[in-house]
């Protein structure tokens, strides 16, 4: 890269760093991006995979964001049908709850705060019901159902880091951000590829969008008089078997009156989530504790009719929220609100700092960052990514899609035609190219993962290890054995010459 000034360096792969590099990239700036671990490979692969507005936090009167996240909501479904799909949730209802005109009020909100929507409005249930009392306990007398979507997080942020190298961005990943200074008129940057000798670049601006390390990345900032802190909230999730077999999600209200959701998951599972917990260190996040699961099965198990056990999980993950510190004193009501600071030397050579966000809002999050940033370029081109799909998106009817490809592709079996639809939209036969027999698309691991398609991961979307495969650029791990998931890994190693 030598000492070539580029216009952007954005530190973190995760939504938020992706997000702001497509855009940017698309505005014509020259931007590159690094990641000291996988894309994806923290919070944005931590969540509970939910495209929502955000039903609770009404009650916090945090209608701001209420409105953007349901705003984003419509135009993230049209962006990426593949990877977000409409989800209805049931809340039933007991009389330990919120007052049933509260809950009503807030349903009537949610459905009318963003403007038009095109999902379908709430309702009010009375059980039981052909399709929504499923799993519940028959005592269980009535409720509302109400819509929001689920997203493949860890999909969204490959697919927009894969968009943002299409409009011309560099995407670095196991590369860490070590420092940066000002000096003549520019950042001097040191980076650190996790393979190979360190590197200096020269770029006229920085983002900071490095999560939960957000601060820590503050501290190798010279000069930086960024004061804002973030606090971060650990939330675990379970995956059960699944709890019902009709497509809605659940949103039960606990003792404590926090929420936990049970969200159909990967066909064959439920996943339950998630819990609040202060840490001061990512490293206290790392798995979920037996308090937390306790507290998970408590809560599914107070409406469900068949009550789980611990020895039901087959799954579980944890990490932290890095939400921006507004001095509240309980984690649950921490803002989940986004906050954007700049800092520049007499108007030049700006740093950029996200702090908190959701998934939902990356894209506006991502706008609004280069709103900040116009000042710094002369020539930066209008916003463009409410209407350009990502990688895959244009679909038209996801339905109609899916069906077609399997009637192109008959003799491969749904299971593996449906897995690599849902994963990549439009670019299916890109990976499936002529295949008739699954044998045409090299090895088959399992779970409907084939040899063509981790070579694809591999070369296309920045896989380099058998967790990237398995647990980000799909989630086939959930479904295969421990034989089967080792294989992939030998293949890793072996087959791609690359690192498992
Ligand atoms: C339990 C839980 C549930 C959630 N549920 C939802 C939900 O349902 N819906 C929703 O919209 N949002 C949800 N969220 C919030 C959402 O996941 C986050 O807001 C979002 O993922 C934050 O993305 P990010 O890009 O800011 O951070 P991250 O995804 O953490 O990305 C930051 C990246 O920076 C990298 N990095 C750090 N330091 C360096 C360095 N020195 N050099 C290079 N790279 C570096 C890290 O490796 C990391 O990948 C949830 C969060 C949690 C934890």
């Amino acid at each position: 890269m030598g000492t070539t000034v580029i216009d952007l360096l954005v530190i973190g792969g995760g939504i938020n760093g992706v997000g702001i590099a497509r855009d940017a990239a698309g505005r014509g700036l020259s931007v590159t991006l690094v990641e000291q671990g996988d894309l994806a490979s923290a919070t944005s692969s931590w969540s509970s995979k939910l495209i929502h507005g955000g039903l609770r936090y009404l009650e916090q009167y945090e209608f701001r964001l209420v409105r953007e996240a349901l705003q984003e909501r419509e135009v993230l479904l049209r962006l990426a049908p593949h990877i977000i799909r409409p989800l209805m949730f049931v809340l039933p209802y007991d009389a330990s709850m919120r007052p049933l005109w509260m809950i009503r009020a807030g349903l009537w909100l949610y459905d009318h705060i963003g403007g038009t929507i095109t999902l379908p409005r709430s309702k009010t249930l009375s059980f039981p019901h052909m399709e929504f009392s499923a799993g519940l306990r028959p005592d269980i007398r009535a409720g509302f159902v109400y819509s929001d979507c689920r997203v493949d997080d860890s999909r969204l942020t490959v697919l927009n880091a894969v968009s943002a190298r299409g409009k011309g961005a560099t995407i670095l990943t196991r590369t860490r951000f070590e420092g940066a200074r000002r000096e003549e008129g520019a950042w001097r940057v040191t980076l650190a590829p996790r393979s190979g000798a360190p590197m200096e670049v020269r770029a006229r601006a920085i983002v900071n969008a490095a999560g939960p390390w957000v601060v820590d990345v503050l501290g190798h900032i010279e000069g930086e008089r960024i004061r804002d802190r973030v606090r971060l909230v650990k939330g675990s999730h379970i995956i059960v078997p699944k709890v019902h077999s009709q497509g809605h999600a659940l949103i039960l209200q606990n003792t404590d009156k926090r929420v936990v959701f049970v969200i159909p998951y990967e066909h064959d599972f439920s996943l339950i989530g998630t819990t609040d917990v202060a840490v001061s260190r990512v490293e206290e996040a790392a798995r979920i504790t037996a308090e937390e699961t306790e507290y998970l099965l408590a809560a599914a198990n107070r409406f469900l009719a068949k009550p789980l056990r611990a020895a039901d999980i087959v799954h579980s993950y944890a990490g932290v929220r890095p939400l921006y510190d507004d001095g509240s004193d309980n984690p649950s009501e921490i803002t989940r609100d986004y906050v954007i600071k700049v800092d520049h030397d007499h108007k030049t050579v700006p740093l950029l700092t996200v702090f908190g966000g959701k998934i939902t809002t990356y894209r506006r999050l991502a706008e609004e960052a280069l709103e900040h940033l116009a000042p710094f370029f002369a020539n930066l081109k209008a916003p463009w990514t409410a209407t350009e799909e990502l990688p895959g998106g244009d679909v038209g009817h996801f339905n109609a899609y899916r069906d077609a490809m399997h009637s192109r592709y008959p003799g491969l079996g749904r299971e593996l035609v449906e897995g690599v639809v849902r994963r990549h939209g439009t670019r299916t036969p890109t990976i499936l190219g002529d295949a008739r027999r699954p044998e045409a698309l090299g090895r088959g691991f399992g779970a409907g993962l084939t040899q063509r398609e981790i070579e694809f991961l591999v070369t296309d979307e920045w896989a380099e290890t058998a967790e990237d495969v398995l647990w980000r650029r799909t989630k086939c791990g959930l479904h295969m054995t421990r034989e089967q998931a080792d294989a992939v890994a030998d293949f890793m190693k072996q087959g791609t010459g690359t690192a498992a």
